[in-house]
Parts: C-alpha cells; structure tokens; sequence
C-alpha cells in the first residue's frame, strides 16, 4: 500500500479515491465497500479500506461503494475535471 496523505487510499492519474477517516467506521463494523466494489480497488488493511494500488485506475466512477457508505466516507476525485 502507498499512503500518498491522510485519508487518501488510492490515487491514479485520472482518479483519487478518498476515504475520511474520522468518519469510516472500519472493517468489522462495515466493511460494504469493499464487497460491492466490481473492480476489486479496496482492501482491508488492519480494520481500515485502502485501494490495491495497481487496480487504482481502473475505477469505473460506478459509485457503488459511495451508496454502500452509511456515514458518507467516500469521496471520488476525478483529477481530469
Ligand atoms: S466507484 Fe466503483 S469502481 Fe470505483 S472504488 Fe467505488 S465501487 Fe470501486
Ligand atoms: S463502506 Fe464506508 S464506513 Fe464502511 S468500511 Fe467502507 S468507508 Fe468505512
């Protein structure tokens, strides 16, 4: 994993996925984003997501995983905006 700063698990050339810490709720408790992402991009690490950091640009912008997150820890950057 690469920890590019504080709350960012992925960052491709085109997409940043971002995950706000403070207000994940972790693995044990949740979890749903990474079952419902299609592409395999998040991970468990410790009780915490993060991306597989060669899939990170192969996020599709389906936005299942930001439906799937109760508390609203998702957020997606599209860098080529
Ligand atoms: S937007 Fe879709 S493809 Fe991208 S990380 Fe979320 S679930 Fe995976
Ligand atoms: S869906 Fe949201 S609250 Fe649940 S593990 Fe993923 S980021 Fe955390």
């Amino acid at each position: 994993m690469r920890e590019i700063a504080e709350g960012v698990i992925a960052m491709g050339e085109f997409i940043k996925v971002e995950i706000d810490f403070d207000k994940c709720v972790g693995i044990d408790e949740c979890g749903q984003c990474i079952r419902v992402c299609p592409v395999n991009i998040l991970m468990k690490n410790g009780d915490m997501p993060v991306a597989v950091e060669e899939n990170e640009d192969e996020c599709t912008l389906c936005e299942l995983c930001i439906q799937a997150c109760r508390p609203a820890a998702i957020i997606i950057h599209k860098l080529y905006e």
